[in-house]
């Protein structure tokens, strides 16, 4: 027995690979201003041992990226037009053409998404549906406006916005949704909701996960945390046992603080609760 759980700690503290590897997201939004800083930015970044590092770079610096940025990053995009393959969309990048090397993600529902270009539900619904047709993995937005969580609403908001998201997502497709948890009222605030609001939040939305679809599902599903997360809170924010990563907007802008983020330590307390799951098994 002891041997057994040496083992797992060992395993669980070396690299967070099972059950759920952690992700580390980074959205530069419409940043950096010039392609050269967007390269130097995509070199300096750190791929970390069994944990996911991807950036969402505005879409025409993503070829250039892709060569730039070790080949263990993986890359995304901030949106994509789904009204067509092609046509008169002006100002519209489609999925088709988000078709490059390394290119596996395509970020959906983001706040800023919803606020200033008016994505609703709707919209949103179909930008999931699309990706995952067409080959990417979803990196799925919720979360509340701080008026929503001055109510205490925040839990069914965000399940009102995951499940009309995921209507129609299969059991098999949920293996390509990652889902984002980010608290509007922290997003590029500076205010961070504490590590265990988010948990809480983290944990009700694996539930409805569950009995929407089932447990496994539920199980492997990444849920990452967003709003103002830098170094100074990783640790404590991945320390949760339902946060599996960060997607980080400003702190992404430097890689020597991304990198930081990428390379948290969630220490003893993460392996922690999941020897307690395991061992209760
Ligand atoms: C975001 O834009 O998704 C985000 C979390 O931004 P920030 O980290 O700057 O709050």
């Amino acid at each position: 027995m002891m041997a057994l759980i040496a083992a797992l700690v060992l395993t669980r503290t070396a690299a967070y690979t099972s059950p759920r590897a952690p992700v580390v997201a980074g959205n530069w939004k419409m940043n950096p201003g010039t392609a050269e800083e967007a390269l130097a930015l995509a070199e300096a970044l750190d791929a970390v041992e069994g944990r996911e590092v991807v950036v969402f770079p505005p879409s025409c610096y993503l070829e250039a990226v892709a060569r730039k940025t070790n080949k263990n990053v993986a890359l995304g995009a901030q949106d994509a037009c789904v009204l067509a393959e092609s046509g008169a969309f002006t100002g519209a990048v489609s999925l088709p053409m988000l078709k490059m090397p390394r290119v596996d993600y395509v970020l959906c529902g983001h706040s800023e998404r919803r606020s200033l270009f008016s994505d609703d539900d709707d919209a949103i619904r179909a930008k999931v549906r699309g990706a995952l047709d067409a080959g990417f993995a979803a990196m799925l937005c919720i979360g509340e406006t701080q008026q929503e969580y001055e109510l205490g609403i925040t839990d069914d908001i965000c399940a009102l916005q995951l499940a009309k998201a995921l209507e129609g997502v299969t059991a098999a497709e949920m293996a390509n949704v990652v889902v984002a948890y980010e608290p509007v009222w922290a997003i590029g605030t500076g205010l961070v909701c504490p590590a265990t609001v988010a948990q809480r939040v983290h944990a009700s939305m694996r539930q409805r996960l569950r009995a929407t679809y089932d447990s496994s599902v539920a199980d492997a599903c990444r849920i990452l945390y967003g709003g103002s997360a830098s170094p100074l809170v990783i640790d404590g924010i991945m320390r949760q046992p339902d946060i599996d990563g960060v997607l980080v907007g400003g702190a992404a802008l430097d890689a020597a603080t991304f990198n930081q983020v990428s390379n948290f330590h969630a220490g003893w307390w993460r392996t922690r609760s999941f020897l307690k799951k395991v061992l209760h098994r």
